[in-house]
């Protein structure tokens, strides 16, 4: 039996963002991944926002920078949002996770590949997986959407999801590249949006839809084509996957066994986006785990629990967005005052209000700035 004092199981965003800050701190760290190389079927469009570019220094070139939103009604009418200072950032997603993979196990974490979680045992002091001959004081589920950990072990499961998919293909130098291009259809993706994103080496176009609608990628890349007036590109590969939508979990955690990232429910009900709460979260409780093991701190589930986002008016929102307004309603808001105000708080949250608060002539100056930088390209 080998001992550690943590086990991940997950070797994604929320298992390696722990496992590195983990090992860091002298923990013994063990990561159990079923997939054999973290970049392999990624689930993920690997958008980023600011803040999760913030979490973890990402080297540049696994990332390009996308300044602002172009949202498109579905009469094909668009507006152009951004604010001062922010910025997503396109993701080359395989590489990110092995990079994140490489920084975990140069740590000290030791990462197994290929090795799925098929069960566990604990006590008061320790949880065995018996198969794996591995032991250790905290195991914890960062296997995504459908925790096999939560289940072995009888915690809440997530139930309501989004259920998302998305071509790679051939680069589209055609797509402006410094907006992510988002796609109002409630025909197509109901609850939701479809996107195009420029990515790296790859454009990324796909879309989710609310929980028991099956989102049709292929029909939403014809119109995409034709709306934009793009040549047909080589689809490369498809992601697809399972969105949390209902919030945070309430029982997360049994003893010495906890969940964390989607495992957790710790994903935007809204938005969908969930790499910076994993991320954030992930490097947390590693650092509470490690104050419980080293210092005899509180358990890292409760003070976790108090730390994850709660999602309060983002519930309510989602329910609403499920209710899927015909595409008559989005055509006849689209482009008014409340309904700009409403897309630039989706974008832009927090910084939201910062840019509410800048007189309007100076939001619309810099969308002008944005349009001339362009043009000066093109020339
Ligand atoms: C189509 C789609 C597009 C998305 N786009 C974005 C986006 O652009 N931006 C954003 O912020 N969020 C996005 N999300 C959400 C985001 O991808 C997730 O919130 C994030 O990946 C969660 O990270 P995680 O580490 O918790 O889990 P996951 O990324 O799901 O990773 C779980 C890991 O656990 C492993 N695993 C599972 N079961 C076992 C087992 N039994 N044994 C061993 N290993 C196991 C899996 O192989 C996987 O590597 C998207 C999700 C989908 C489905």
């Amino acid at each position: 039996m080998r001992r550690f004092d943590l086990i991940i199981v997950g070797a994604s965003f929320a298992g390696l963002a722990c496992a590195r800050t983990a090992a860091s701190r002298g923990l013994k760290v063990c990561v159990v991944e079923r997939k054999t190389d973290p970049g392999l079927a990624v689930r993920t469009t690997g958008i980023l926002v600011k803040e999760a570019a913030e979490e973890a220094d990402i080297p540049s070139h696994l990332t390009r920078l996308i300044r602002g939103v172009r949202l498109y009604a579905p009469n094909g009418k668009s507006t152009d949002h951004a604010a001062p200072g922010y910025y997503f950032l396109a993701s080359d997603t395989p590489n990110l996770l092995r990079w994140m993979a490489d920084e975990a196990r140069r740590a000290g974490a030791e990462l197994m590949f290929g090795t799925a979680f098929k069960g566990a045992e604990q006590t008061n002091e320790a949880v065995t997986l018996p198969d794996l001959a591995l032991q250790a004081r905290l195991l914890i589920g960062a296997d995504g959407a459908t925790s096999a950990v939560g289940r072995h072990f009888g915690l809440d499961a997530n139930r309501r999801f989004l259920g998302g998919v998305e071509f790679e293909l051939e680069p589209e130098p055609g797509l402006d590249e410094r907006f992510l291009h988002c796609f109002l259809d409630s025909k197509l993706a109901p609850g939701y949006i479809a996107w195009a994103v420029p990515g790296i080496g790859i454009t990324q176009v796909g879309l989710a839809a609310r929980h028991g609608f099956r989102p049709d990628a292929r029909a939403f890349l014809q119109s995409y084509v034709k709306r934009l007036g793009l040549p047909e590109r080589r689809i490369l590969a498809r992601r697809s996957g399972l969105i949390p939508a209902g919030g945070t979990l309430r029982r997360t955690a049994l003893g010495r066994v906890m969940l964390v990232g989607d495992a957790a429910g710790h994903v935007s009900p809204v938005t969908g986006g969930g790499i910076v709460q994993t991320l954030r979260l992930g490097r947390r409780l590693a650092q509470l785990a490690s104050d419980w093991i080293d210092a005899g701190g509180e358990h890292p589930a409760a003070a976790l629990a108090r730390e994850a986002p709660k999602f309060g008016v983002k519930l309510w929102l989602r329910r609403g967005l499920d209710l899927a307004p015909p595409n008559w309603l989005w055509n006849v808001a689209f482009g008014t005052a409340p309904f700009r105000a409403f897309a630039q708080s989706i974008y832009f949250h927090q910084r939201g209000a910062r840019s509410d608060s800048l007189p309007p002539e100076r939001l619309s100056g810099m969308i002008d700035e944005l349009k001339g930088e362009k043009e000066h390209e093109r020339a």
